[in-house]
């Protein structure tokens, strides 16, 4: 079977949260295999609701045989593994220990009731564009049609 790139928003704000993404991606890493690329980790002010508590983020490529729904089970799973008790529950955000979200899994355009696929909201978020702009620039949103370069610049303006 093929295997198909992935990149993989992670933030946490919560705890100790350099550890946080390092046993994150540690935890990806034994499901996973190595990741692809990692970019650094960048602080972000609460996206979506208020808290005194800033976030650090990453993105990180993988390349798996996973389907998307085992990706989103595996990810799941370590959410709650590294202590995520609970879900934002109908669109409101909270701190978190742990947020795994799928960007890109391939070039596949998904919609189905537990997945969407580019993520919806990743073009408008500068702490998920500017980590993934350090490790994949010239990626091209298989929907939106503009590369990562381009949607930095755009929301930039
Ligand atoms: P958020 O990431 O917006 O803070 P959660 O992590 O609590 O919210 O996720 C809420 C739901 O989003 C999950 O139950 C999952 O099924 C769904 N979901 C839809 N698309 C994605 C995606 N691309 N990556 C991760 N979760 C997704
Ligand atoms: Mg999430």
């Amino acid at each position: 079977m093929n295997r198909e790139r992935i990149y993989l928003g992670l933030g946490t704000n919560s705890g100790n949260r350099q550890d946080n993404l390092q046993r994150a991606i540690e935890a990806l890493s034994l499901a996973l295999g190595l990741p692809a690329a990692c970019s650094s980790f960048m602080e972000s002010e609460p996206w979506g609701f208020e808290s005194k508590n800033s976030f650090l983020n990453c993105v990180v490529a993988f390349d798996t045989h996973l389907s998307p729904t085992e990706l989103l089970c595996t990810t799941e799973d370590i959410e709650r593994r590294l202590g995520r008790t609970k879900k934002s529950i109908g669109g409101q955000y909270s701190d978190r220990t742990i947020d795994i979200d799928i960007l890109f899994y391939g070039n596949k355009v998904i919609k189905s009731e537990r997945l969407i696929v580019p993520h919806p909201l990743l073009h408008l978020r500068n702490f998920v564009l500017q980590p993934l702009h350090e490790i994949a620039p010239r990626l091209r949103h298989p929907a939106i049609g503009r590369t990562i370069e381009e949607l930095l610049a755009e929301l930039s303006k």
